[in-house]
């Protein structure tokens, strides 16, 4: 049996692990085209992953992957939010700005 993952399923494996770490519960989690927004999470609780994250290192990967599924526990950026960011991937700040960059 194989056990090959599409990309997507791995990056979607990568956040299925990530929502246990972080004892959240997401509806769905999608990979797809999002043009140059990198993630986003639905009040319904639907994660969407944008498709370029593919073509970025790990580190980037989770940290769209982690500011998105602590969404779902807080909606806005706030400290609690940044605090938590901060605990799970100490170097978020400049990861995220090097996302801005390069959907510039
Ligand atoms: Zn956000």
């Amino acid at each position: 049996m194989s056990t090959y993952l599409f990309p997507e399923q791995e990056l979607q494996r990568r956040a299925l692990s990530w929502a246990v770490r972080l004892s959240v519960n997401p509806a769905t989690i999608r990979v797809e085209r999002l043009g140059k927004k990198w993630g986003y999470c639905s009040s319904d609780g639907e994660v969407t992953l944008s498709r370029d994250l593919l073509d970025m290192s790990e580190r980037h990967q989770d940290v769209v992957i982690v500011h998105e599924l602590l969404h779902l526990r807080i909606r806005t950026h706030n400290r609690r939010f940044k605090a938590l960011m901060s605990a799970h991937l100490p170097d978020w700040k400049s990861l995220e700005a090097d996302l801005q960059r390069a959907s510039a």
